[in-house]
């Protein structure tokens, strides 16, 4: 054998295992059929101004191990997620909060804004929330989720709000201060110089062959190692034999403006009506503090998802839980392979978690 481990997928599962294998003395091979390292957090230098090519990246946690984990690599700068919504051409601040409240109602204390915020939820309280709008109406009450919340997740998920489950709106944060950062977490920014350095770094000195799909030679790719760690969908591993998981999609659109310094003020502008396509146009200089006299933006247009599109957004919903427990009960009777990372565990992750997951799951196959 020619490696100890055969790593699919140079995403941020693959090269963290990757990175502490190697570490420890293991033979490490890393292919990913992508023509760049990085997964999707792979960011592109576009004149002096790294591009997010996947959607915004906004590194957040409360976890003082993963933060120093990520800071001995690249450095940080202290960029702080302030969206804002944009529904019929009003701005309103995210995520909800005493600033929304003031220009939504005119409230300005947050005694003025409980009470309305009391009269907005009176139709679903002592009631149980069976699906996302009731969730919605019951923590923020019905002006809020009608502009702000309805169009958007509507498009996003390309279901009625009230077909999608109650736990995606969980991850709102409501808050009575005037303070709009969107994260609560302690530690917070973007990769000072973008994020590719970080994956140049994880992998420096490691064997990487890009566009190199597993499954076009998966068998002779993993009679070159004794273990496969394995970060692609979990279904297409198994040849979907037991049926095909469900995610959602986007489609990126990139857009240079030459002559544009700044195009919108905002990192981040979520448009919330269901009527405009998109649901939110990034503008990627404001992640870096880039200066420059072009500019960067892309929309976000979310998208059915089907076999050979990107899949971005498991669908979390019982009929594919149920499938992945399937799965996942196959990929536990293979001992020679592990299983990790957004698209292998079925579940939307953020990078931390991701990065967690990877140095417990790299701690485990040292341990062995
Ligand atoms: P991936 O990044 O998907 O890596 C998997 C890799 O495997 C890919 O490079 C793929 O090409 C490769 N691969 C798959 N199949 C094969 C095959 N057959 N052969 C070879 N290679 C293969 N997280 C945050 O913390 N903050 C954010 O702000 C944030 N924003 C996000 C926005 C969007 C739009 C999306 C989609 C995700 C966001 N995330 C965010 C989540 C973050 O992207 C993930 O946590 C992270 O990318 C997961 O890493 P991974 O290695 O598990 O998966
Ligand atoms: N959401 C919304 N309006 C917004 C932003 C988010 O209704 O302006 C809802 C939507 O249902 C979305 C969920 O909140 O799917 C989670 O949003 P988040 O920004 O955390 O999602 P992500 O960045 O992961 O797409």
């Amino acid at each position: 054998m020619k490696y100890d481990y055969l790593i699919v997928g140079a995403g941020l599962f693959g090269s963290v295992c990757a990175h502490e294998l190697t570490r420890a003395g293991k033979r490490v091979l890393v292919v990913d059929k992508r023509s760049h390292i990085g997964g999707n957090v792979y960011t592109e230098d576009h004149q002096g101004i790294p591009v997010h090519k996947y959607g915004a990246h906004i590194f957040h946690t409360n976890n003082k191990e993963v933060w120093d984990y990520v800071n001995q690599f690249v450095s940080f700068n202290r960029f702080t997620n302030s969206p804002l919504a944009n529904y019929k051409g009003k701005l309103y601040n995210l995520p909800f909060n005493m600033n929304t409240f003031y220009q939504l109602w005119g409230t300005v204390t947050p005694a003025e804004a409980a009470k309305k915020l009391a009269e907005q939820t009176a139709e679903m309280q002592g009631k149980e929330a069976e699906n996302l709008a009731e969730q919605a109406i019951k923590l923020v009450g019905r002006d809020i989720y009608e502009k702000l919340i309805k169009g958007y997740t509507e498009k996003q998920w390309g279901r009625d709000a009230t077909e999608l489950p109650a736990f995606i709106i969980k991850r709102l944060p409501l808050r009575m201060t005037y303070d709009n950062n969107y994260f609560s977490d302690r530690y917070q920014g973007i990769a000072e110089n973008g994020y590719t350095e970080l994956f140049d770094k994880l992998l420096d000195g490691i064997e990487v062959r890009l566009e190199c799909d597993f499954f076009t030679d998966k068998k002779s790719l993993q009679a070159l190692a004794n273990h496969t760690i394995y970060t692609g969908p979990i279904d297409e591993y198994f040849a979907f034999s037991e049926g095909v998981l469900e995610y959602r999609t986007l489609k990126f659109e990139h857009q240079t403006l030459a002559d544009c310094e700044n195009y919108q003020g905002n990192a981040v502008v979520n448009y919330t009506e269901r009527e405009i396509p998109f649901t939110r146009i990034i503008e990627h200089k404001h992640f870096s503090g880039s200066v420059t006299k072009h500019t960067v933006i892309t929309k976000e247009y979310p998208a059915e998802w089907k076999l050979g599109d990107e899949p971005y957004y498991p669908i979390n919903n019982e009929k594919n839980m149920a499938l992945y427990k399937r799965y996942r009960q196959k990929a536990k009777e293979l001992t020679q392979v592990t299983f990790g990372g957004r698209l292998a565990e079925y579940k939307y992750y953020d990078m931390h978690q991701v990065i967690a997951s990877a140095l417990k799951t790299s701690k485990g196959l040292l341990d062995e």
